[in-house]
This record gives C-alpha cells, sequence and structure tokens, in this order.
C-alpha cells in the first residue's frame, strides 16, 4: 500500500547532516519510505491521484522511531517494588533476582507485552531486549502482538555464587545458572536458530548474556565469537558500578573491559550496557574495536551509578565511540520513555561539567535514534528518515501545551516535549498507535492482569521488605 502524508511542519531526518526540512512530505509504499522532501519536491515527483491513501500532516511534525538499546522486557511487571535507596550490586542480587525467579512464562508474556505497549506509546519502534528468564517465546509473542520492532535473546549465566545469598533457593539457582560456558551457548545457538528473523524479520536474536560477575570470562568471550559467526550481535552489562570495577581490579589486577579486551572479547557487535566505570585507557580499547555503549541515564540516576561523576560519556563521544540510548528494566529506572532518557542525556554532563556544549539536544536525538541503530547493527534500515529505509516513525501534535509557540523543534523535542504530544507511532508502514490507544491490543485487559500478577510474584518471592539486607560483598 502507497500513502503519503503531505505537509507536515517538519520532519527530523537525523540523516548525515542532521537535515530539518519543513512543510515536509513522506511517501510510504509498504514497509519502507520511498520519498522524503519538501511538499512541493514530493508532489512534483508523484501523481497525487495515485496515493491509495493521503494524510494531512498540517500541525504535526515527524521524527524517526526512537530506539532503545538495553531493555529487559521481561522485568516490567516489577515496577516501583524494591526500594529506591539500594546500590546496584544489592539491587540485583538480593531484591531483582529473587523477582524475577518467581516470573513463570505467562508473567513474562505478560510483561513483556506491557513494556512494548509503554514503548510504542513512548515514540519507541525498536527495542534491544535483554532476553527472556527462559525461552523467549513469551517475548517473541509480545513484540510481534504489539506491533514494534525489536532484537531479543535468551538470558544466560553460568558462574555460580559461593553460597547463595538470602532469597536465593536452589531450584532458582539451577533455572539461572547453567553449568558451564559451553552448556550456556548451546542453549544460546539454538534459541537463535528457532527466534532469529521471526515475524517477517521484524524480531532478531541475539547471543545475549547476563554480563558480570555472574558470568565466565570465558562466556562472555564465547558469546560475541558466536554472534559474530552468526553474523548478530551480543550485548551485557559491564562496568556498571564503580564496586564492580573495583572488585575486578582486586581479583584480576584490571578494570573489568581492559580485562575483556586481553581475553579477546571486544568487538563491533558488542553492545555493553551502561559502561559506567570505563577508565582513559579502556576508552580507547572501545574505540579500537568500536565496540558500543548503551547508556541508561535513568537508571544511573536511580541506583547511583555515577554517570556523571564517574562515567565518561562525553569522554567517550570525543574518543568515537557510538553510545545509544537505554531505559534498562522498569524497575531499574522506573519508566520505558526512551524521549525521558533523551532529555536526560542532552542536560546531565552540561551541568556536571559546567559546559553548555556538552552534548545536547541534536546529539540527544542522534543517540535516540540513529547511534542506536548503529549499536543494533541495524543502519541500514533503521534511525534515520531517509529514502529506501524502513518507515519507522513518530508523528507529534503540535497542536499541544508543549509545542506552543516554538521555534526550532529539535530543542523543543528534546527539552519541552513528552510522549503526552505524540499522535501516532508507525512501525514497518503501519500506524500501530494512534487515536490515544495502541492498535493490536486491548490495553485495559492488560493491565488489569498486569497489576494482579505483579501482586503474585512479588508474594511468591517473598519481597516484604523486612528481611532483606541492604548491603552484599557476593562475587568479593
Ligand atoms: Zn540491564
Amino acid at each position: 500500500m502507497s500513502l503519503l502524508i503531505e505537509h507536515l511542519e517538519f520532519a527530523l531526518t537525523v540523516d548525515a547532516a542532521d537535515t530539518v526540512i519543513r512543510d515536509a512530505a513522506i511517501v510510504v509504499d509498504g514497509d519502507r519510505i520511498a520519498d522524503i522532501g519538501p511538499t512541493a519536491d514530493v508532489l512534483r515527483r508523484h501523481d497525487r491521484n495515485r496515493f491509495e491513501r493521503v494524510i494531512d500532516g498540517s500541525r504535526h511534525g515527524i521524527t524517526p522511531g526512537f530506539i532503545d538499546s538495553h531493555v529487559h522486557l521481561s522485568e516490567t511487571l516489577s515496577r516501583a517494588v524494591f526500594p529506591d535507596d539500594l546500590d546496584t550490586r544489592t539491587w540485583v542480587f538480593l531484591w531483582a533476582k529473587p523477582f524475577y525467579a518467581h516470573v513463570n512464562a505467562e508473567d513474562e508474556h505478560v510483561g513483556a507485552l506491557l513494556g512494548c505497549a509503554e514503548m510504542l506509546r513512548s515514540g519507541t519502534t525498536c527495542l534491544l531486549d535483554m532476553g527472556a528468564q527462559n525461552d523467549p517465546a513469551g517475548t517473541v509473542r509480545a513484540i510481534e502482538q504489539s506491533g514494534i520492532r525489536g532484537i531479543t535473546g535468551r538470558h544466560a549465566a553460568d558462574n555460580r555464587p559461593a553460597s547463595p545469598p538470602p532469597g536465593w533457593s536452589e531450584e532458582m539457582m539451577r533455572h539461572h545458572f547453567f553449568p558451564g560456558p559451553d552448556a550456556a551457548l548451546a542453549a544460546l545457538e539454538e534459541t537463535f536458530e528457532r527466534w532469529h528473523n521471526a515475524a517477517h524479520g521484524r524480531i532478531r536474536c541475539w547471543i545475549n548474556i547476563e554480563g558480570k560477575e555472574p558470568c565466565t570470562l570465558a562466556l562472555h568471550v564465547g558469546a560475541r565469537d558466536l554472534a559474530e559467526k552468526h553474523g548478530v550481535g551480543t550485548t551485557y552489562h559491564l562496568a556498571t558500578s564503580i564496586e564492580e570495577a573495583r572488585i575486578s581490579q582486586s581479583k584480576h589486577g584490571v578494570w573489568p573491559v581492559q580485562r575483556l579486551a586481553e581475553a579477546g572479547g571486544l568487538g563491533s557487535n558488542l553492545v555493553i550496557a551502561h559502561g559506567v566505570a570505563i577508565n582513559p585507557h579502556e576508552r580507547q580499547l572501545l574505540q579500537a574495536h568500536d565496540t558500543k555503549i548503551a547508556f541508561c541515564p535513568g537508571t544511573s540516576l536511580k541506583l547511583a551509578k555515577g554517570a556523571t561523576s564517574i562515567g565518561g560519556y562525553p569522554e567517550l563521544l570525543d574518543a568515537g565511540v557510538t553510545i545509544s540510548l537505554g531505559t534498562d528494566g522498569v524497575s531499574a529506572s522506573g519508566n520505558l520513555s526512551l524521549m525521558r532518557q533523551m532529555y536526560l542525556v542532552a542536560g546531565l554532563f552540561k551541568d556536571a561539567r559546567n559546559d553548555p556544549a556538552i552534548i545536547g539536544a541534536r546529539k540527544a536525538l542522534r543517540m535516540a535514534t540513529i547511534d542506536g541503530a548503529r549499536a543494533l547493527l541495524w543502519d541500514d534500515a533503521l534511525g534515520s528518515l531517509e529514502i529506501g529505509k524502513k518507515a519507522d516513525f513518530v508523528l507529534f501534535d503540535l497542536d499541544h501545551i508543549e509545542w506552543t509557540p516554538y521555534a526550532d523543534p529539535v530543542q523543543a523535542l528534546v527539552w519541552s516535549a513528552s510522549p503526552a504530544s505524540i499522535a501516532e507511532t508507525w512501525v514497518d508502514g503501519r500506524m500501530v498507535y494512534g487515536d490515544g490507544k495502541l492498535q493490536q491490543i486491548d490495553e485495559r485487559a492488560l493491565y488489569r492482569e498486569a497489576r494482579l500478577r505483579a501482586v503474585a510474584i512479588t508474594e511468591r518471592a517473598g519481597l516484604t521488605g523486612k528481611s532483606i539486607p541492604t548491603s552484599t560483598s557476593l562475587y568479593e
């Protein structure tokens, strides 16, 4: 089906020159962008009467769909369950892990669907999911049903702690840890073969692992090698806190990224989630190997990761490292809105370094779109509004308080707008969010079910908060 959206007030193409088109038109043919430019030029190239549908885009602006390069779809039922005064390792080991150990397959599907719903409502059209706790069938089904695009996988770990912390059962340990890297990689390869290119290619499957202490070095290295063999990527958590770096220093004599580099684990198909504790030498290693970083500003704020105090994100950008944005799980950051991450990254470092020229709106938009596409190894088809790319985009309602008035649309998008002024979200040439609702999901029924399941999981996991320690020395 071919359609024309004409007289859009602006189009932020995020092409190589950051071209902004005024009075723009876009032609969508099937799932692709067939043309884009000023309305007058596009109408000179096409016979307006031959379109199956013509949409008046007046008082609307268009941007590429946002790309979330680090999310845990399976964690969406844990919103605001854990306290907000925990450090990263306590949060992960004593709260998150017991919670997820009690998430069953149908919980996981409901949580993933809920996550996709929030993302589409926030303008996110493509995601890199860390992976399901077990087989990703439920996650794949959720991505397919919701209409979003994404990469998923299966969560894997292979390094059991010497003694399990409170809340960890033997059943959970069996469920969570493979006996070694070979067993984990065999399961990941099977998962890849089963799910890669599902939903006519809208879903891809990567060789993802959990990363850091719960995984052996061999699994980190092996995951990237296996991904390379299959022409895909891998993503995992690494250098996520200064405590992790300190423990690595005392146990191995080097910080996590250098340790990985020395084992041959870096490469252009690796996306490191967080990467907050990275020293200047490691920055050069990442640049040399074109390894990407998925920065999650919301999680840094909530879990006190020190993004601005110890994080070298502006210096990584200066070194030429690709940094994309992620929301992380909903319990880590509180929400799945990439627009909020874009706002945070635009300003965090200006303030921390007392320098108004760091990052800003234009770069933040690139990080939320084309740089995300690059991290996901999908920039040939996603991340910008250019002829031949997939028709994944967001239409903003400019007759909205957030846009009244505005002059520079890039600044207004990043500093003023929120998902509240999103009119429509399109994926693969189809409107999947519009008229105030998701087009393919019964949201009210989903919300009801999600609430019931969240309470049940919290009870099953025993996370009442009464007897759970507030610090941990696990893996030290
Ligand atoms: Zn994460």
